[in-house]
């Protein structure tokens, strides 16, 4: 295979008439990268892939790959290879036919593809089935034939849109686990589209967060979740997700409180970043498992239980404080009545200030650590 390339886009910007779908998004892919395109429908994933791949144009903005542009250069000629969410398998052609088809249109010696073959069905799990027709073959194994279809052609960079969605869960698992055994022993970037946080996080080494166009964090799974860039990371990623509650700082004397109305969290002075000053609209977020039940002098909140639900090994309590309603995550051992009132307290490191307006994060993003430590 050839090397697998540095990928890097720069101000890269799509419109369609009047409608900005990708707007002038700036990202840095490492050689052998695994990156997650993680966002909404309609974020503009897709737009993204098929501009990297030469299937749309980019309005504006560049392309690198290797530090060359690859903007106005046909698809066929990038050596960038992408996978279909629906597999497109030829279903009147055998599966070894399917895999070397590429090949033989590019008119390769014969033993060459019959080697290629022979290496990629090994690859994705094939060699068994390679003289079976598509028809009879399940769902992840035509999957696979999507895959191998476009591995045998050696791209330098391999693009993967949603290529789960179409198999039921425990397929979606297995695939999920295949997919990831495939990159470690193929070891080229590959870039994976998706809308599921579960599959970005134990496919990605990176994930980028996308939201109406634009990249909102671009890091790995362990910070998007600890440390997110801005409230649509925080309520994308999670489940339930992070708590964001609106709101202003107020200072009492030496203490410190985020407010709104009769609603008001006692705050640690190291949670608050450099110039952000009283009366700004801001938004804090709390993770519901970071919120800890606390006595006395440790609390920094205190919140009526409206409803308590056990989740096995675990109870999610919605509480509520003035107007902010909140999740918690608690042990099942916790004593939790709905209708009592219940001190809490969480640590200085999970309590993250947002911008009111803009939705982007206010304390600075602390060294990689991951974010159960
Ligand atoms: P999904 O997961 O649903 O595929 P996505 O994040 O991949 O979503 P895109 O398919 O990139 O999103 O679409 C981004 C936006 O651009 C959407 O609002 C879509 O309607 C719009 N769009 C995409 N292609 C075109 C087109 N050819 N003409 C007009 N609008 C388009």
């Amino acid at each position: 295979m050839t090397a697998a390339p540095k990928l890097e886009l720069r101000g890269l910007r799509k419109d369609f008439g009047g409608f900005t779908a990708v707007d002038s998004i700036d990202l840095e892919i490492e050689a052998g990268d695994t990156v997650a395109l993680l966002g909404p429908s309609g974020c503009g994933k897709s737009t993204t892939l098929n501009m990297i791949v030469g299937l749309e144009e980019p309005t504006s903005g560049d392309i690198l790959v290797d530090g060359r542009s690859v903007v106005g250069v046909p698809p066929q000629d990038r050596n960038i290879g992408l996978v279909f969410q629906d597999y497109a398998v030829f279903t009147h052609m055998s599966v070894r036919k399917n895999l070397s088809f590429g090949l033989e249109i590019r008119r390769r010696p014969r033993a060459e593809i019959g080697r290629a073959v022979d290496e990629v069905a090994e690859l994705v799990g094939l060699s068994e089935v390679l003289d079976e027709s598509p028809r009879v073959l399940s769902s992840s194994q035509l999957q696979r034939v999507g895959i191998g279809r476009t591995l045998i052609m050696k791209p330098s960079l391999l693009l993967l849109d949603e290529p789960l969605s179409n198999l039921e869960t425990e397929l979606r698992t297995a695939m999920r686990q295949q997919l990831r055994q495939l990159q470690l022993e193929y070891g080229q970037t590959l870039i994976y589209v998706t809308h599921d946080q579960i599959e970005a996080i134990s496919l990605a080494n990176k994930i980028a967060v996308m939201s109406m166009g634009a990249i909102r964090q671009f890091d790995s799974a362990d910070r998007t979740y600890g440390q997110p860039a801005h409230t649509f990371v925080a309520s994308f990623l999670g489940s339930p997700p992070m708590n964001l509650m609106e709101g202003e700082l107020r200072r009492e004397g030496r203490a410190l409180c985020f407010a709104n109305g009769s609603a008001a969290i006692a705050l640690p002075q190291e949670v608050l970043p450099h110039g952000v000053e009283e009366g700004r609209d801001l938004v804090l977020g709390i993770r519901p498992e970071s919120l800890q039940v606390a006595a006395g002098e440790a609390a920094m909140l205190e919140a009526r239980v409206t409803l308590v639900e056990p989740m096995g090994p675990e109870k999610i309590a919605t509480l509520r404080i003035g107007n902010w309603e909140l999740k918690g995550l608690f042990a099942a051992g916790t004593r939790l009545v709905e209708g009592e009132f219940l001190s809490l307290t969480a640590q200085a490191t999970q309590i993250c200030l947002f911008d009111g307006a803009s939705g982007v994060r206010l304390n600075p993003l602390r060294p990689e650590e991951p974010a159960w430590a």
